[in-house]
């Protein structure tokens, strides 16, 4: 087998969504798995589209995600460049050969003319499509219109009623009649190809021999296998993946419905690790029950056959569960970084101080902030909080007196605390929900006793002045 070469294309359009993350996982497993390469091209074709800093943003991400492309804009390679706007020059040989070859054609036809031909197709009831108008340009119709300086676009000649046909690596055999396809637009009038025509061209001189990609392009096959033809080249094999689906609404990830783009992933404090477990899952199954795999371990057990035909829903649940496992698999040192990023304002003592304290329960990081609100602010809440429990005022401020004497010193606090609950009497859960309502203002708290030293004395004591002052 000849060397396995697969690429991850993103158009530098806006960043990029979680399933381009699992395709380009997949892409860069396949070709690992075969001891190949993967690359990485930006498809910026579509300028008005572009979105500034995102092709940058791109390349950073996957690296962030490690998965480490073997070429790419900023590494080089021998098939560079990996930009497909510095590489018009090259476009312009390829739709010459198309052009003397008749298999593409000069379109001078003006937008009016066009939408009015969209209007009487569309009242006929038909799907609308190029009416080959420019076709039927003589040489010297052409040669003339060039010399006025007339905007032209070069369209490609679709050959009338044949089966295109062609085996994707996860759904099988697909096919279309080409009577359904328009002579799309391979050059566009300013002068820049067409993302169908500079993806084959690409794909090819890059020496591509798999291309694994989102299913939205399925459609899109069919004009780039006519031109692998027109130009007597190998057709890649091809791999559609399935699309990711929200369970909590119908139709594809929103991003009305929580993040969809890697990066507000790592933004919001999932591991990349988790994530990227998660999206290997996410698509393609192991065969066993494995469920935990590192990178490397999902390179050797990859394969195309394992891949979904059905769509994968994007269970959040289960994200967050793979997050919180990859957590308390890392070590205290480990997560150091990762609380210091998501509490600026702790100390780096305070952050050691609470790592083991939280990381037992802790779903992502960006839940910390929230959780240890109290250790930097006084938070705002109602006496009626403190007496959840149905204590009286009276009791609550007995209880919050009391431990304030054990405050003087800040060793053993559990045992003490739990020695002073005995000796009064007082019904533990009772007391914890004072307690823990007094210190950090809320019901739903990290183990308090155990934030106290982050705490410290003196913000300690003054938590407890705060709520005896609410009760008196
Ligand atoms: N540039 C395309 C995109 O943004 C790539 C499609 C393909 O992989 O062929 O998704």
């Amino acid at each position: 087998m000849s060397t396995v070469r697969t690429r991850m294309a993103p158009s530098p359009t806006g960043d990029i969504h979680i399933g381009s993350l699992r395709t380009a996982l997949y892409a860069y497993a396949f070709a690992k798995k075969n001891n190949g390469q993967f690359i990485l091209r930006i498809e910026d074709t579509d300028q008005k589209r572009l979105v500034e800093g995102s092709a940058d943003r791109a390349l950073k991400i996957f690296k962030d995600f490690g998965l480490i492309y073997d070429e790419g804009p900023d590494l080089g390679g021998d098939y560079g460049p990996y930009i497909q706007t510095q590489r018009l020059d090259i476009y312009q040989i390829y739709i010459k050969e198309l052009l003397d070859k008749g298999l593409a054609y000069y379109c001078f036809c003006t937008e009016e003319r066009l939408g009015e031909m969209r209007e009487v197709q569309k009242a006929a009831h038909k799907v609308p499509k190029y009416d080959r108008h420019c076709l039927k340009l003589t040489p010297a119709e052409i040669k003339e219109n060039l010399k006025k300086g007339l905007p032209y676009v070069i369209r490609m000649k679709i050959p009338d009623n044949e089966t295109i046909v062609f085996n994707d690596l996860i759904r099988g055999q697909i096919k279309f009649n080409t009577n359904d396809i328009d002579d799309q637009v391979l050059i566009k009038s300013n002068g820049i190809p067409t993302y169908h025509f500079a993806v084959v061209v690409d794909d090819h001189l890059m020496q591509i021999s798999h291309i694994i990609r989102a299913e939205e392009w399925i459609s899109s096959t069919p004009k780039h296998i006519i031109l692998y033809r027109y130009f007597g080249w190998d057709v890649p094999e091809i791999a559609h993946l399935t699309v990711l689906l929200d369970p909590t609404h119908s139709g594809k990830m929103s991003k009305r419905h929580g993040s969809v783009f890697a990066q507000q992933f790592l933004d919001d404090g999932y591991l990349p690790e988790a994530l990227l477990n998660f999206l290997m899952l996410l698509g393609w199954n192991p065969g066993t029950d494995q469920e935990l795999f590192t990178l490397q371990e999902f390179i050797n057990e990859f394969s195309v056959e394992h891949l979904h035909k059905k769509s994968a829903i994007f269970d959040r649940k289960k994200l967050d569960y793979f997050n919180g496992l990859y957590i308390r698999q890392k070590s205290d040192s480990e997560l150091f970084p990762y609380f210091k990023k998501f509490l600026p304002l702790a100390s780096p003592e305070q952050v050691e101080g609470l790592v083991p304290v939280l990381k037992d329960r802790l779903v992502k990081f960006s839940d910390l902030s929230e959780a240890v609100k109290f250790l930097f602010e006084d938070v705002e809440y109602d006496k009626e909080l403190l007496l959840k429990k149905g204590t009286s005022p009276e009791l609550a401020t007995e209880m919050l007196q009391k431990s304030k004497e054990l405050f003087s010193d800040f060793t053993d606090l559990q045992n003490r605390i739990m020695d002073l609950i005995r000796k009064n009497n007082w019904n533990t859960g009772e007391y914890f929900m004072v307690f823990r309502v007094a210190i950090c203002g809320s019901a739903f708290t990290p183990p308090v006793v155990d934030c106290l030293p982050v705490l410290g004395q003196e913000g300690t004591i003054r938590k407890i002045d705060i709520a005896l002052k609410k009760l008196a």
